[in-house]
């Protein structure tokens, strides 16, 4: 029996809300927090047992901090914007409570992230005695725990990793973004990096393409290489990877769009001056732009989200894929999103989990790689991710 503070009212944050509601054993007391505390009240309307709500600014960490000492929760979920990660772990750190999040720190200022900043909050959380899970969604957080699946199971050295994301999904808009429109179009507006050889390399934005045919009658689409979070960490603790890189599907429609806002200027973080008021773009651009949360009953179709790891076993080289297939439907059906809040808050509750029943426990700042995946993998059947497993002739890439 325990209590949690979920923060962050979004997409994401109505999922974990759902999950977490649904498992009265686990979470006996839930409080969703927010900066606007209307949008919790109408997640805690659409769930079948009561739940608490609350105002608060987690960027205001003696608010956040007094909010958690008068609570007292086991843990909480950071489901904001990664902007508030250093915010609440200040704050955790000050009330003494675990914490949780599905995506590492970025400074606003600067369209850049990478766990540095967090990993350097490792003494003080093992100091105070308390554990911080970072990265877990799916991709972070299910693509991170795949991978220490296949190294205990299948393989007894990863050489090549790709992480390949796929959302078939058709919204019938123009242009949205299927999760926060400022974070999205940071991450992929920003330079592709891969790991390869020891090293990171460096490449334009979608200047790297290759093509792969998914499972479940997907078929086959476009990817573009992309820079994500989840190889800075693997890497680190799979040094035996002698590359690897992530992969995300996007439509010509799609990419159309982004290059000409991006050729006008719309998608800058740096501010402009309008009317004696200063407005960043990107920001502007997030407030006319479709809120993803309002695409949960137009999106059709499935998304497809794996990874393929080539290494050996036993002297032998082989090639393992294990990868998700999520139905846009069927997850607004469950709780009223779309799948990539879905894949996304169906993981961090199943994190949270984890911490709470003590199958992952210890004090300090980890990834989701460096636990036992077991545990973790039999939830994601039980709640509504389930997985496959197959063994394949060749990765399916071209490069
Ligand atoms: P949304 O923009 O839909 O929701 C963000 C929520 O955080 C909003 O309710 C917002 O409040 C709230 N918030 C923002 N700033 C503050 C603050 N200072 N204090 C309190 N609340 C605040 O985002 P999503 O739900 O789409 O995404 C949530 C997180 O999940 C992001 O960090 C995103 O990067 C991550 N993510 C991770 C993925 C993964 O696979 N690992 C995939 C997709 C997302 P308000 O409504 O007032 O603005």
């Amino acid at each position: 029996m325990s209590k949690v503070i979920i923060i962050g009212a979004g997409g994401v944050g109505g999922v974990v809300t759902h999950k977490c509601a649904q498992l009265v054993d686990v979470f006996d007391e839930i409080i969703l927090a927010s900066r606007t505390e209307s949008k919790c009240q109408a997640i805690a309307a659409q769930l079948k047992r009561p739940i608490r709500t609350a105002q608060v600014d987690a960027d205001n960490v003696p608010e956040l901090t007094a909010l958690l000492q008068a609570e007292k929760p086991d843990l909480v979920i950071n489901v904001a914007l990664p902007y508030q990660d250093l915010h609440i772990m200040d704050a955790c750190l000050n009330a003494g409570v675990d914490y949780l999040d599905t995506a590492n720190y970025e400074p606003p200022e600067i369209a850049k992230f990478e766990y540095s900043w967090q990993w350097a909050y490792q003494e003080k959380f093992q100091k105070a005695g308390l554990m911080a899970l970072l990265g877990s969604g799916f991709d972070p957080g299910v693509t991170n725990v795949y991978t220490a699946y296949i190294k205990k199971h299948y393989l007894d050295e990863i050489h090549e990793l790709d992480i390949i994301d796929c959302n078939a999904g058709d919204h019938g808009k123009p242009f949205a973004t299927n999760f926060n429109p400022e974070i999205n179009i940071r991450e992929i507006t920003a330079k592709g990096r891969y790991w390869q050889n020891g090293q990171w390399v460096e490449v334009d934005a979608m200047s790297i393409k290759d093509s792969y045919d998914f499972p479940a009658g997907i078929g086959p689409k476009d990817i573009y290489l992309l820079y994500h979070e989840e190889l800075e960490s693997i890497v680190k603790h799979y040094p035996e990877i002698k590359r690897a890189r992530f992969w995300m599907t996007f439509g010509q429609s799609y990419l159309k769009h982004l290059e000409v806002l991006q050729n006008i200027g719309m998608t800058s973080i740096e501010p402009v001056m309008y009317n004696g008021v200063e407005v960043i773009p990107l920001q502007f651009l997030k407030a006319v732009l479709p809120d993803p949360s309002s695409l949960g009953p137009l999106t059709k179709g499935k998304t497809c989200i794996g990874c393929v790891a080539k290494g050996l076993k036993d002297g032998v080289e082989k090639i393992i894929y294990i990868y998700n297939i999520c139905d846009h439907q069927e997850c607004y059906a469950e709780v009223q999103s779309q799948a990539i809040s879905y894949t996304t808050g169906v993981p961090a509750m199943i994190g949270a989990k984890m911490m709470l029943e003590g199958h992952w426990k210890k004090p300090g700042v980890w990834n989701m790689e460096q636990f036992d995946p077991d545990p973790f993998m039999a939830d994601l059947n039980r709640y509504g991710l389930p997985w496959e497993v197959v063994e394949l002739n060749n990765t399916g890439l071209a490069s």
